[in-house]
This record gives C-alpha cells, sequence and structure tokens, in this order.
C-alpha cells in the first residue's frame, strides 16, 4: 500500500501533466496549477483537514472540467471517492455559463459534507485571486456581480467549516455584502 504522501504527490503530479498547458485569467497568466494547490493548502492549513482523499480531489478538482482527464481514469488511479469528490465539483460545460452558475447555487445545500468544504475552498481562493488582481477586461461591475454570485453559493454551503466561512465573510463584507 503506497503511504498517503505519496497518493497525493501522485495526484499534485497527474493534475500538474494535465493542466501544464493552461494558464489562470489573471494578466500575469498564472500556471493553472497554482489555483488547485492553493485550493489543496487552504483545506490543510486553514481548515485542518488531513483526509488525504479530500485533498487530492482538491488537487483534482477542475481536472474533469478543464482537461481531458476522465472519471474512469481517476477512480483508476486515486479511487472511486476521490472521483465522486471531483464529479461533484464538476460543472457540466454543455450548459450556458449562467445556467451553471444558477445550478451551483441550487446544488450547494445539498452537496456531500467533503464536496461543501471543496466548494468553499475553491471559492476563497478564487476571490482571494480576484481581490488581488482582476482579470484582464474585468470591470470593476463584473468582480463585484462574481462577489454577489460566491456569496450565494457560499450560503448554502454554511455550517462546514468555521474557519473557511469566517475567512469567506470577512471578504465579503468589505464588499459591503453578508453571508
Ligand atoms: P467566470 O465569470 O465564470 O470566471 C470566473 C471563474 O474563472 C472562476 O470561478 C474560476 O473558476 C476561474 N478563474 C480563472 N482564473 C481566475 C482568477 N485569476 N481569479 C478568479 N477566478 C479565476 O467566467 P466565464 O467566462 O465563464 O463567464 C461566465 C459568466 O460571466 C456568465 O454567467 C456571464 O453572465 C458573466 N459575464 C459577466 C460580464 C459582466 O461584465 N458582468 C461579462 C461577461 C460575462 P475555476 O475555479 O473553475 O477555475
Ligand atoms: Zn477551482
Amino acid at each position: 500500500m503506497d503511504s498517503e504522501l505519496a497518493r497525493l504527490l501522485d495526484a499534485a503530479d497527474f493534475a500538474a501533466r494535465k493542466h501544464r498547458r493552461q494558464r489562470r485569467k489573471d494578466p500575469e497568466g498564472t500556471p493553472y496549477i497554482n489555483h488547485p494547490i492553493g485550493v489543496a493548502r487552504i483545506l490543510a492549513r486553514e481548515a485542518g483537514v488531513t483526509d488525504v482523499e479530500v485533498l487530492q480531489a482538491a488537487l483534482l478538482h477542475d481536472a474533469l472540467e478543464d482537461t481531458d482527464a476522465t472519471a474512469e481514469e481517476l477512480e483508476r488511479r486515486f479511487g472511486a471517492r476521490v472521483r465522486r469528490l471531483v464529479e461533484e465539483l464538476t460543472d457540466d460545460k454543455a450548459l450556458p455559463p449562467a445556467e451553471r452558475k444558477r445550478l451551483q447555487e441550487e446544488r450547494a445545500p445539498r452537496r456531500s459534507p467533503a464536496a461543501k468544504l471543496l466548494a468553499l475552498a475553491d471559492k476563497l481562493h478564487n476571490l482571494r485571486d480576484l481581490q488581488r488582481c482582476p482579470p484582464a477586461g474585468w470591470p470593476p461591475a463584473r468582480v463585484h456581480e462574481y462577489f454577489e454570485w460566491a456569496a450565494r453559493v457560499v450560503r448554502g454551503l454554511r455550517g462546514t467549516s468555521a474557519p473557511l466561512e469566517d475567512a469567506l465573510a470577512r471578504l465579503f463584507r468589505e464588499r459591503g455584502l453578508e453571508l
């Protein structure tokens, strides 16, 4: 049986290879993999998560949505629970963006506890990125709309992790939004 550390690094290596040609939307074009690593780090450092499968799912959370990785491949390499968690975090790209955003809001309260934790860390990392440096071509109103939408999703994820919800509430409050 591989050690948990080896399994965690397998997930980091797999995600890094799958996302290798992708960049984030910030003007510097940060390598995409910085985001999944940042989400996993938030879970370990700020939420105290030690469940290796949740940390693996964080590293892999955008692999189905944004790369050619398949659910079967995730299950074969990382097991059925990691596959299910990543699937829970994956939007259906066949749907128009506005519909995908609406479904995230609608489905948030019914997610599994581990998927809620992952979704909170994902939102926190994206909002910190937006706060630090918005994507080129995003006027302040678009950034604000994103915060408003994220607050509606996060309301449906509450009761999951006090440190993450407190950090998110602080970010929202700075923009005049209450959770
Ligand atoms: P999004 O608004 O969904 O972009 C945000 C997503 O991009 C994040 O959730 C994150 O997802 C990812 N991302 C990548 N880089 C960054 C970064 N540096 N900081 C934060 N997030 C980052 O983009 P779409 O192009 O899909 O836009 C679709 C929606 O935007 C539609 O609903 C549309 O109505 C709205 N829109 C609004 C406009 C306006 O001016 N108000 C103009 C055009 C569209 P992940 O974690 O999955 O990587
Ligand atoms: Zn993400």
